[in-house]
Protein backbone atom coordinates (compact mmCIF):
# COMPACT_ATOMS: atom_id res chain seq x y z
CA UNK A 1 0.00 0.00 0.00
CA UNK A 2 1.11 3.57 -0.72
CA UNK A 3 2.60 5.17 1.70
CA UNK A 4 1.42 9.02 3.88
CA UNK A 5 3.72 11.36 3.60
CA UNK A 6 4.58 14.98 5.52
CA UNK A 7 7.35 16.84 3.41
CA UNK A 8 8.41 20.02 4.67
CA UNK A 9 10.23 22.29 1.82
CA UNK A 10 12.06 25.24 3.95
CA UNK A 11 13.22 26.58 0.55
CA UNK A 12 15.59 29.40 1.02
CA UNK A 13 15.31 30.11 4.57
CA UNK A 14 17.36 29.73 7.53
CA UNK A 15 21.12 30.04 8.57
CA UNK A 16 23.12 26.85 8.37
CA UNK A 17 23.04 27.26 12.69
CA UNK A 18 18.55 27.80 12.85
CA UNK A 19 18.33 24.84 10.42
CA UNK A 20 20.21 22.54 12.51
CA UNK A 21 18.32 24.07 15.66
CA UNK A 22 14.68 23.55 13.69
CA UNK A 23 15.76 20.13 12.19
CA UNK A 24 16.31 19.10 16.01
CA UNK A 25 13.48 20.61 17.13
CA UNK A 26 11.31 18.36 14.77
CA UNK A 27 13.61 15.34 15.29
CA UNK A 28 12.94 15.53 19.41
CA UNK A 29 9.09 16.32 18.37
CA UNK A 30 8.53 13.17 16.77
CA UNK A 31 10.11 11.23 19.53
CA UNK A 32 7.10 11.50 22.08
CA UNK A 33 4.37 10.31 18.97
CA UNK A 34 4.07 7.21 16.49
CA UNK A 35 3.26 9.37 13.21
CA UNK A 36 0.84 7.63 10.74
CA UNK A 37 2.85 8.96 7.87
CA UNK A 38 5.95 9.13 6.95
CA UNK A 39 8.44 12.52 8.20
CA UNK A 40 10.24 14.34 5.64
CA UNK A 41 12.31 17.91 5.98
CA UNK A 42 13.81 19.08 2.92
CA UNK A 43 16.07 21.73 3.72
CA UNK A 44 19.26 23.53 1.82
CA UNK A 45 22.03 22.27 0.34
CA UNK A 46 24.44 23.76 2.51
CA UNK A 47 22.39 22.02 5.43
CA UNK A 48 22.09 18.54 4.61
CA UNK A 49 25.22 17.28 6.38
CA UNK A 50 24.95 19.02 9.41
CA UNK A 51 21.25 17.81 9.73
CA UNK A 52 22.23 14.57 8.93
CA UNK A 53 24.13 14.23 12.08
CA UNK A 54 21.12 15.66 14.43
CA UNK A 55 18.41 13.58 13.33
CA UNK A 56 17.40 10.18 13.62
CA UNK A 57 16.51 9.00 10.27
CA UNK A 58 14.45 6.12 10.88
CA UNK A 59 11.43 9.20 11.84
CA UNK A 60 12.58 11.88 9.97
CA UNK A 61 13.45 11.24 6.48
CA UNK A 62 16.40 14.33 4.78
CA UNK A 63 16.51 15.47 1.63
CA UNK A 64 17.44 18.52 -0.87
CA UNK A 65 15.33 20.86 -2.69
CA UNK A 66 17.10 19.99 -6.00
CA UNK A 67 20.17 18.71 -7.55
CA UNK A 68 21.89 19.93 -11.25
CA UNK A 69 20.78 17.73 -14.73
CA UNK A 70 24.19 16.67 -15.40
CA UNK A 71 26.37 14.24 -13.18
CA UNK A 72 29.41 15.88 -12.69
CA UNK A 73 31.69 18.55 -14.41
CA UNK A 74 31.96 22.20 -15.53
CA UNK A 75 29.29 23.21 -13.87
CA UNK A 76 29.95 25.94 -11.58
CA UNK A 77 27.57 26.38 -8.56
CA UNK A 78 25.45 22.95 -9.69
CA UNK A 79 25.20 20.56 -6.87
CA UNK A 80 25.11 16.91 -8.24
CA UNK A 81 22.38 13.90 -6.98
CA UNK A 82 25.60 12.07 -6.29
CA UNK A 83 27.17 14.92 -3.87
CA UNK A 84 23.54 15.35 -2.53
CA UNK A 85 23.18 11.76 -1.41
CA UNK A 86 26.94 11.79 -0.12
CA UNK A 87 25.53 13.84 2.70
CA UNK A 88 23.53 11.39 3.98
CA UNK A 89 20.32 12.98 2.37
CA UNK A 90 18.09 10.42 0.66
CA UNK A 91 15.03 12.83 -1.13
CA UNK A 92 15.12 15.29 -3.65
CA UNK A 93 12.25 17.74 -4.86
CA UNK A 94 12.29 18.05 -8.21
CA UNK A 95 10.43 19.81 -10.79
CA UNK A 96 9.58 22.44 -8.05
CA UNK A 97 7.03 25.61 -9.40
CA UNK A 98 9.94 28.32 -8.01
CA UNK A 99 12.41 26.40 -10.45
CA UNK A 100 10.74 26.02 -13.15
CA UNK A 101 9.20 29.65 -13.32
CA UNK A 102 12.48 31.16 -11.77
CA UNK A 103 15.04 29.43 -13.27
CA UNK A 104 13.90 27.76 -16.58
CA UNK A 105 13.53 24.58 -15.60
CA UNK A 106 11.71 22.22 -17.89
CA UNK A 107 10.40 18.76 -18.48
CA UNK A 108 13.89 18.02 -20.34
CA UNK A 109 16.23 19.06 -17.69
CA UNK A 110 13.70 17.38 -14.90
CA UNK A 111 13.98 14.34 -17.11
CA UNK A 112 17.60 14.03 -16.34
CA UNK A 113 17.69 15.41 -13.10
CA UNK A 114 15.15 12.57 -12.36
CA UNK A 115 17.08 9.79 -13.87
CA UNK A 116 20.43 11.18 -11.50
CA UNK A 117 18.13 10.73 -8.70
CA UNK A 118 17.47 7.63 -9.01
CA UNK A 119 20.88 6.43 -10.11
CA UNK A 120 22.44 7.73 -6.60
CA UNK A 121 19.50 6.02 -4.69
CA UNK A 122 17.46 9.40 -3.85
CA UNK A 123 13.79 9.23 -4.01
CA UNK A 124 12.34 12.17 -6.06
CA UNK A 125 9.45 14.09 -4.53
CA UNK A 126 8.34 15.50 -7.81
CA UNK A 127 6.04 18.57 -8.27
CA UNK A 128 3.14 19.57 -10.81
CA UNK A 129 1.00 21.61 -11.10
CA UNK A 130 -0.78 24.33 -13.11
CA UNK A 131 -0.84 28.40 -12.78
CA UNK A 132 -4.10 30.30 -12.09
CA UNK A 133 -5.12 30.97 -15.74
CA UNK A 134 -4.95 27.15 -16.62
CA UNK A 135 -7.26 26.60 -13.70
CA UNK A 136 -9.28 29.30 -14.57
CA UNK A 137 -9.06 28.44 -18.48
CA UNK A 138 -10.54 24.53 -17.31
CA UNK A 139 -6.87 23.18 -18.90
CA UNK A 140 -5.75 22.27 -15.64
CA UNK A 141 -5.93 18.83 -15.68
CA UNK A 142 -4.28 18.25 -19.27
CA UNK A 143 -1.38 20.50 -18.72
CA UNK A 144 -0.29 18.58 -15.31
CA UNK A 145 -0.61 15.14 -17.20
CA UNK A 146 1.67 16.18 -19.80
CA UNK A 147 3.74 17.46 -17.28
CA UNK A 148 3.89 13.87 -15.84
CA UNK A 149 4.17 12.13 -18.98
CA UNK A 150 7.02 14.36 -20.68
CA UNK A 151 9.18 13.68 -17.79
CA UNK A 152 8.48 10.62 -16.31
CA UNK A 153 6.74 8.44 -18.80
CA UNK A 154 10.04 7.05 -20.07
CA UNK A 155 10.83 5.41 -16.57
CA UNK A 156 10.20 1.46 -16.04
CA UNK A 157 7.58 0.51 -13.90
CA UNK A 158 10.13 0.10 -11.33
CA UNK A 159 11.35 2.86 -11.82
CA UNK A 160 8.20 5.01 -11.95
CA UNK A 161 7.27 3.13 -8.48
CA UNK A 162 10.25 5.09 -6.48
CA UNK A 163 8.17 8.31 -7.27
CA UNK A 164 6.62 10.47 -5.11
CA UNK A 165 4.55 12.89 -6.65
CA UNK A 166 3.74 16.56 -5.47
CA UNK A 167 0.53 18.10 -6.76
CA UNK A 168 0.90 21.90 -5.81
CA UNK A 169 -1.48 24.10 -7.92
CA UNK A 170 1.19 27.40 -8.38
CA UNK A 171 -1.74 29.51 -7.33
CA UNK A 172 -1.81 27.91 -3.90
CA UNK A 173 1.98 28.21 -2.95
CA UNK A 174 2.89 30.81 -0.24
CA UNK A 175 -0.52 32.27 -1.15
CA UNK A 176 -2.98 31.48 2.01
CA UNK A 177 -4.79 30.01 -0.94
CA UNK A 178 -5.27 26.14 -0.43
CA UNK A 179 -7.15 24.40 -2.86
CA UNK A 180 -10.27 23.27 -1.60
CA UNK A 181 -10.41 19.05 -0.41
CA UNK A 182 -12.74 18.47 -3.57
CA UNK A 183 -10.42 20.11 -6.02
CA UNK A 184 -6.99 18.41 -4.69
CA UNK A 185 -9.11 14.91 -5.04
CA UNK A 186 -10.39 15.49 -8.57
CA UNK A 187 -6.64 16.24 -9.24
CA UNK A 188 -5.32 13.71 -7.59
CA UNK A 189 -7.66 11.19 -8.89
CA UNK A 190 -7.20 12.15 -12.49
CA UNK A 191 -3.23 11.88 -11.50
CA UNK A 192 -3.72 8.41 -10.33
CA UNK A 193 -5.85 7.16 -13.45
CA UNK A 194 -3.26 8.87 -15.57
CA UNK A 195 -1.00 6.90 -14.07
CA UNK A 196 -2.74 3.65 -14.23
CA UNK A 197 -3.24 4.06 -17.84
CA UNK A 198 0.20 3.88 -18.28
CA UNK A 199 2.03 1.33 -15.37
CA UNK A 200 -1.78 -0.21 -14.70
CA UNK A 201 -3.36 -0.44 -11.55
CA UNK A 202 -0.72 -1.87 -8.81
CA UNK A 203 1.80 1.04 -9.77
CA UNK A 204 -1.12 3.67 -9.44
CA UNK A 205 -2.53 2.63 -6.36
CA UNK A 206 1.35 2.40 -4.78
CA UNK A 207 2.04 5.69 -5.92
CA UNK A 208 1.78 8.57 -3.08
CA UNK A 209 0.60 11.86 -4.57
CA UNK A 210 1.09 14.82 -2.10
CA UNK A 211 -1.26 18.17 -1.88
CA UNK A 212 1.07 21.07 -1.66
CA UNK A 213 0.03 25.18 -1.37
CA UNK A 214 -0.76 26.67 1.89
CA UNK A 215 -1.25 23.24 3.83
CA UNK A 216 -1.38 24.31 7.54
CA UNK A 217 -2.79 22.79 10.82
CA UNK A 218 -6.08 24.08 10.01
CA UNK A 219 -6.44 22.73 6.80
CA UNK A 220 -4.37 19.09 6.34
CA UNK A 221 -7.33 17.25 8.42
CA UNK A 222 -9.87 17.68 5.45
CA UNK A 223 -7.60 17.56 2.41
CA UNK A 224 -5.74 14.41 3.85
CA UNK A 225 -9.24 12.71 4.66
CA UNK A 226 -9.38 12.70 0.83
CA UNK A 227 -8.95 8.95 -0.60
CA UNK A 228 -6.35 9.99 -3.07
CA UNK A 229 -4.54 12.40 -0.80
CA UNK A 230 -1.78 10.96 0.51
CA UNK A 231 -0.08 13.30 2.40
CA UNK A 232 1.50 17.05 1.78
CA UNK A 233 4.31 19.02 0.83
CA UNK A 234 4.71 21.77 3.20
CA UNK A 235 6.47 25.20 3.02
CA UNK A 236 5.56 27.87 4.81
CA UNK A 237 3.99 25.98 7.45
CA UNK A 238 7.26 23.65 8.06
CA UNK A 239 9.55 26.58 9.03
CA UNK A 240 7.97 26.01 12.68
CA UNK A 241 8.25 22.87 14.14
CA UNK A 242 5.04 23.14 16.22
CA UNK A 243 3.22 23.75 12.78
CA UNK A 244 4.76 21.52 10.87
CA UNK A 245 4.12 18.67 13.79
CA UNK A 246 0.23 20.13 13.75
CA UNK A 247 -0.06 18.69 9.78
CA UNK A 248 2.01 15.57 10.69
CA UNK A 249 -0.22 14.77 12.90
CA UNK A 250 -3.38 15.79 11.24
CA UNK A 251 -3.03 11.84 9.94
C1 LIG B 1 5.74 24.64 -1.54
O1 LIG B 1 6.38 25.57 -1.97
O2 LIG B 1 6.08 23.48 -1.79
C2 LIG B 1 4.56 24.97 -0.73
C3 LIG B 1 3.60 24.10 -0.68
O3 LIG B 1 4.55 26.19 -0.11
P1 LIG B 1 3.43 26.77 0.91
O4 LIG B 1 3.06 25.64 1.83
O5 LIG B 1 4.13 27.87 1.63
O6 LIG B 1 2.30 27.22 0.08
Amino acid sequence: MRKNIVAGNWKMNTTLQEGVALAKAVNEALKGVEPKCDVIIAAPFTHLASINGVIDQNKLGLGAENCADHKSGAYTGEVSASMVASTGATYVILGHSERRQYYGETSATLKEKVGLALANNLTPIFCIGEVLEQRENGTYLEVVKTQIEEALFDLSAEDFSKIILAYEPVWAIGTGKTATDDQAEEMHAFIRDVIAKKYGNEVAENTSILYGGSCKPTNAKALFAKPNVDGGLIGGASLDAESFMGIVTAF
